[in-house]
């Protein structure tokens, strides 16, 4: 059995291997809302809107199609976090119920704008390093 028969098929038509756009570098750097091919420039133009490219290497990012996964996944984690934390704190502490909805409800707000751009790079990479969409065709 020959060395190249062992390869993938895919990666031996179309000249691209599967390491040059690793998925965890990438996920790391779309969760700093940084480019995920250089790492360097800022893929927000403002607070959520995706740029076409990226100003630092002018890798085109234009192809993402992050929709409600950003969201879903924001509510996902700051649900999980908050309805734990709102049971412990209700039965330890017992605090007035307009002092505990208050706390909540800042608390879960400042999540929320705080996961969802990071969330978005995230998913944006992801679409990046796994050539989804149209990210497949630039090389
Ligand atoms: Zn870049």
């Amino acid at each position: 059995m020959s060395e190249q028969s062992l390869e993938s098929p895919l990666a031996s038509d179309t000249g691209t291997d599967e390491d040059d756009r690793p998925t965890k570098p990438a996920i790391l750097r779309g969760f700093r809302r940084r480019c995920p091919n250089c790492g360097r420039g800022h893929i927000f133009d403002g607070y959520l809107k995706v740029r076409d490219q990226c100003p630092s290497c002018r890798e085109d990012l234009s192809h993402h199609r992050a929709d409600d996964g950003p969201a879903y996944l924001t509510i996902l984690v700051v649900g999980h976090l908050m309805a734990p934390l709102i049971h412990i704190a209700f039965t330890r502490f017992r605090p007035e119920p307009l002092v505990l909805a208050t706390i909540f409800t800042i608390g879960c707000v400042a999540l929320s704008l705080y996961l969802l751009p990071r969330l978005k790079g995230v998913v944006v990479a992801f679409q990046w390093a796994r050539r989804m969409h149209g990210f497949g065709q630039t090389g």
